[in-house]
């Protein structure tokens, strides 16, 4: 299968999963998570009409996402991977969403940035479901207070909650939690489901799945 063959089979399970869970055709957006593969890699994907790709690393990203984004008007980037705050001034000037908010430090660096670059950038705050003492991500107890003081104390647009499961776990109770702590911040966008699980994420109600290996290939 070429990657066009992968990505059309990725959509068309996306739409799949939407109509079993009685959810609006395209109400699941697809972000085509493009870590460690080459420029060269990507053109094709974007020639096949996708515009919204994920990153987990700002440096890498510096290195092809300028260039692409320069050829392709309407490419959405996002920042999926951990986030220091020395990089903070460049995820701001490259990315358009940041999903990996998960600390009163970023979140200061990343106001701070906002603020000095004019730029808009959509933000996630990401939850450590499982709370895997190796996973960034917000403790589910602390993220609606960590969530209120991004938005009241720094100003920050929240726009919703990212999480990555255990990789050994049943990813559903995750995903449900994930939910709920979203609707007690008043928050409508979950960001849940890779390519191991993106359908269940979407029964789930996922508003973004992030699909690198089921389109780009294995990593
Ligand atoms: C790599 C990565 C993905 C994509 O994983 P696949 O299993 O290749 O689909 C999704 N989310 C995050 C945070 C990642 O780092």
């Amino acid at each position: 299968m070429t990657v066009e063959d992968r990505l059309d089979d990725v959509r068309s399970r996306i739409a799949k999963a939407e109509q079993s869970a009685h959810r609006a055709a395209g109400s699941a957006l697809l972000v085509a998570v493009s870590k460690t593969f080459e420029a060269d890699q990507i053109r094709p994907v974007i020639a096949a009409g996708q515009r919204v790709f994920g990153e987990n690393r700002v440096q890498e990203s510096r290195g092809k996402w300028p260039d692409l984004k320069q050829e392709t008007p309407g490419i959405e980037l996002h920042l999926i991977g951990p986030l220091q705050s020395n990089k903070a001034a460049d995820a701001v000037a490259l990315f358009d969403v940041i999903e990996t908010v998960d600390r009163e430090k970023i979140a200061r660096a990343l106001a701070a940035e906002i603020k000095q670059q004019g730029r808009s950038v959509r933000l996630y705050v990401q939850v450590n479901t499982g709370l895997e003492p190796q996973k960034a991500g917000i403790e589910p107890k602390e993220t609606v207070a960590f969530v209120e003081l991004c938005r009241k104390e720094l100003g920050l647009a929240i726009e919703g909650l990212m999480c990555i499961p255990p990789a050994d776990e049943n990813p559903g109770p995750h995903f449900a939690l994930l939910g709920k702590l979203a609707k007690e911040c008043d928050l409508d966008h979950l960001s849940m489901g890779m390519s191991g699980d993106f359908e269940t994420a979407i029964e789930f109600g996922a508003t973004s799945v992030r699909v690198g290996s089921a389109i780009f290939g294995t990593r």
